[in-house]
């Protein structure tokens, strides 16, 4: 007997080494980012979508139709960073694209980065990084979750659309440098371009792109879901008469067109060098995305992504949809042709996925960074509220109402953003109140018609809201980086930089439709359905931990949405 049991004490350790089933995880996540998107663009497009596209991510995805952003201001730089922080600039701390920066008296950019050098491009353009963002992404947890094996790579043609995303601990982040058409890096994660993406540049895609006029992709008619093509408040391209198709790109780049390039090359003769070229441009176009689109397709092949023995990360962002949107407008042919365009770069996308990494081996979710007001021409057009106001307007009557209280000097250093930067040393030399002060300038912007209410950094620091306009302000409020009085705009009105002439329109408040976004799962454990649950931007980065079985963000304030799990 004792020998049996002396036997099985033996067999034990064995029994126990046998390995269970492996960890379920995704081959690949994929973030995917469209600059500026509303809500209301997956329905007003609908019937023009092909079946590749956002039709497959609801037809085949769950979507939170009640997705919306829980601070202000909702821009570019705190959007990327919330959805992969999974917590709000209070936290995170990216409270603008730009903010005041009150140790230095300027201005600072939010992925700016004077200890790191450009690798592949301009040295303006390469000096980036994500320093400025104070808490860890989901990104990062899964470079942290498989002691760095996973690999995380960020793409975007913007600089903060790739770097934010990617993270403090990524592989590899690229962003798009106009002075020489090449997706660039920094000396943050890189000494020199891989191969692969130094032949890509070689390539001239963002050239090519601008060879061809930019005509409609339907028959311009068949545009019935947008306002006509010539209206007043859409912005033409500069060297443009008017804002109209077809927009001659060619001309307007200074490239040769493409005839005249291929036929130059048939003749084994060099077309003009891409150097006296806007490439710039391509960013204004739908073609922005589909050079995005195309780079993001190298990457998941040269990098073999989702091919190891961990999860890696794609994350992307498609810039051109806020350059278009800024420039015409929600309701534009260009905005609607750029979403029909867009769509068919998502297809491409899907079906590398499938082919690649396998059908429903990869995790991918859709979001936006922000959504957009009506154009204020549009507005004024259909007797509709609200508008467009000159933030100079408005930092000059306030810089002249704290001269009538309190005699000369400069008492506003800065307005951006919707929030007024007081001058602390003049307000502590003439022995004033500093909250005090920031009361009176709230007073005075409260007068302001476009303003709906004014909230103080005092007040904000002092107190709680758990909702409305005072919790969307708190949550984009950090106290080093914020203004002391934040302006709260009237539905419907927006500041516009071109002010008196406001052409095209913008983003940054907290109404819905600045703040109500798509937000679509598809492929790996996803459920098919839809929700009309009310969910926060915040929610996204702890679903995808909950999805990896790995720790949320270091400052994560959401939860994770389990209706989507399979
Ligand atoms: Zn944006
Ligand atoms: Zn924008």
């Amino acid at each position: 007997m004792k020998k049996i049991l002396l036997l099985l004490a033996l067999a034990l350790p064995a029994v126990a080494q046998k390995k269970g089933p492996a960890l379920k995880r995704p081959k690949l996540v994929v973030g995917i980012v469209v600059d500026q998107m509303r809500y209301d663009y997956l329905y007003r497009y609908w019937d023009k979508f092909g079946r590749g596209g956002f039709r497959r991510l609801l037809g085949e995805g769950f979507s939170y139709e009640s997705c919306h952003y829980n601070y202000v201001p909702t821009y570019t730089g705190p959007g990327h960073a919330s959805v992969y922080t999974g917590t709000t600039p209070a936290h995170h701390g990216i409270v603008g694209n730009n903010w005041y920066e009150r140790e230095t008296g300027k201005g600072t950019y939010v992925t700016d980065d004077k200890t790191v050098q450009s690798v592949g491009g301009s040295v303006a353009a390469g000096q980036m990084s994500p320093a400025h963002m104070l808490t860890t992404t989901i990104t990062d947890e899964l470079r942290l979750a498989t002691n760095f094996q996973s690999k995380v790579i960020g793409l975007s043609m913007k600089d903060r659309g790739s770097i934010l995303p990617a993270g403090h601990a990524a592989n590899a982040a690229y962003w798009y440098d106009g002075t020489n058409g090449a997706f660039i890096s920094s000396t943050f994660y890189t000494k020199a371009l891989p191969e692969w993406v130094t032949k890509f540049n070689a390539a001239n895609h963002a050239a090519e792109y601008l060879s061809k006029p930019w005509t409609t992709l339907l028959p311009i008619a068949d545009y019935t879901e947008s306002t006509p093509d010539d209206v007043a408040w859409e912005a033409a391209f500069k060297g443009e008469e008017k804002p109209v198709f077809p927009h001659d790109l060619p001309r307007l780049s200074g490239a040769a067109p493409a005839p005249v390039a291929a036929t130059m090359r048939a003749a084994g003769e060099t077309p003009p060098k891409a150097t006296p070229q806007n490439l710039d441009l391509v960013r204004s176009t739908p073609f922005g995305n589909s050079l995005t689109a195309d780079f993001a397709l190298e990457a998941l092949r040269a990098e073999q992504l989702g091919q190891g023995t961990h999860t890696d990360f794609l994350a992307v962002s498609f810039s051109s949809t806020d350059y278009v949107g800024h420039q015409f407008g929600t309701t534009a042919i260009e905005t609607e042709d750029t979403y029909l365009r867009l769509d068919r770069d998502l297809a491409r996308l899907l079906d590398a996925l499938d082919k690649q990494v396998g059908k429903g081996q990869a995790l991918v979710f859709l979001t936006a960074d922000h959504a957009a007001d009506q154009a204020a021409g549009f507005l004024q057009a259909h007797r509709l509220p609200g508008g467009g106001v000159g933030p100079a307007i408005v930092k000059d009557s306030l810089q002249r109402a704290l001269v009538r209280l309190h005699g000369p000097g400069q008492w506003l250093l800065s307005y951006e953003n919707q929030q007024a930067y007081l001058n602390h040393g003049l307000i502590a030399q003439k022995k004033l109140s500093l909250a005090a002060v920031q009361e009176e300038a709230a007073d005075i912007l409260r007068a302001q018609p476009h303003i709906t209410e004014a909230i103080t950094a005092h007040d904000l620091l002092h107190g709680s809201w758990n909702e409305g306009l005072g919790h969307y302000q708190q949550n984009g409020f950090y106290a080093s980086r914020s203004g002391d009085v934040l302006a709260v705009l009237a539905p419907g009105w927006l500041e516009a930089y071109g002010y008196p002439v406001v052409k095209g329109t913008t983003h940054g408040a907290s109404w819905a439709y600045d703040t109500h976004v798509p937000l679509l799962f598809w492929g790996w454990g996803v459920k098919h359905g839809e929700s009309a649950q009310e969910v926060k931007i915040v929610d996204i980065a702890p679903t995808i931990a909950r999805y990896l079985h790995i720790q949320e963000p270091s400052g994560c304030t959401g939860r994770p949405l389990t209706e989507v799990m399979k």
